[in-house]
């Protein structure tokens, strides 16, 4: 039975209709270290601002409410907190950012690829026609990136990059930071307004009154609508990785012709086998071999 999946595929031919004489050959590999950016306008100015408002919510935090407060136990317990998890959060940008997310290699679409493949009569592989390479199941062209991604999710401007096989805890790392952050901002402003109507206005910052409440409610907008926009998106993926269901194939409501897994091991298969403190730490690579090793078809 042909699933309603099978039409949605840019192009199904059998192995002897491909012509792959119509790709360009593949380009010279120029060092498999060589590091992953997207050249995109608007996805560089939209990581630029990400980057900015970070580093906004850190200059309030520290100079207008933790520095000028008294009480020193509460400005170093709520430094250290806040400016730890923003730290988290850039480096999880950043690796979201620099990580190849699964980039299928370009132009890997050529008659000697193909005949090392040995397809046996009937045996259908998939061919991308914009970058010409042979597609993996759950591969997707993404035309920010120019390139097919393994288990695409979406290409998001924020991270200027797709998330995809490789880079999703990074990416799931980096909404759950910025929600944390939002949320502690958010908290301090509230005790700092508090504070500040119980004391003399003039003594709670070291910036004039008007400024200060400017500086605090301009944080608390930024607050709520990250805290909003990244605590969704976060429960999106932790949905999406639970169940094994990429952005895209919900979309398309693709019809599923993978391996079923029970929740736990689909997270595996993301974050690193087996469960450790490293699922939160941005700069540990997951070990996406071993948790395939535990895959069991329910
Ligand atoms: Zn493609
Ligand atoms: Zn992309």
């Amino acid at each position: 039975m042909k699933s309603p999946a099978h039409r949605t595929r840019d192009i199904e031919r059998q192995a002897g209709y491909l012509r792959p004489e119509h790709c360009a050959p593949p380009p010279l590999r120029t060092g498999s270290d060589t590091m992953w950016f997207i050249r995109d306008g608007c996805g560089i100015v939209c990581g630029v601002i990400t980057w900015f408002l970070v580093f906004y919510a850190e200059f309030v935090v520290v100079f207008v409410m933790l520095l000028p407060a008294k009480n020193v136990i509460y400005s170093l317990f709520n430094g250290v907190i806040f400016n730890g998890l923003a730290f988290l959060a850039l480096a999880s940008h950043a690796k979201a950012m620099c990580t190849d997310p699964g980039a299928v290699p370009k132009g890997n679409a050529t008659k000697e690829f193909i005949e090392s493949l040995q397809l046996k009569p009937g045996q259908v592989v998939y061919k991308c026609p914009k970058c010409c390479s042979i597609k993996p199941d759950r591969a997707h062209h993404c035309s920010v990136c120019k390139r097919c991604i393994k288990k695409m999710d979406h290409h998001c401007p924020w991270v200027n990059n797709c998330v995809g096989e490789n880079n999703q805890k990074y990416f799931v790392l980096f909404t759950m930071y910025i929600a944390l952050i939002s949320f502690h901002s958010l908290m301090l402003v509230a005790f700092h307004f508090v504070f500040c109507f119980e004391e003399d206005w003039t003594k709670c910052s070291n910036f004039s009154p008007p400024a200060t409440v400017v500086l605090l409610i301009l944080l608390c907008f930024e607050g709520l609508l990250f805290l909003i926009f990244t605590a969704v998106m976060f429960g999106t993926q932790v949905h999406s990785i639970c169940s094994d269901e990429t952005g895209i194939e919900q979309l398309k409501k693709e019809e599923r012709r993978w391996a079923k897994r029970s929740k736990w091991m689909n997270m595996k298969v993301v974050f690193g086998h087996p469960f450790s403190i490293a699922w939160l730490n941005p700069f540990a690579t997951p070990d996406h071999g071993k948790a395939d090793l535990y895959q069991y078809i329910v």
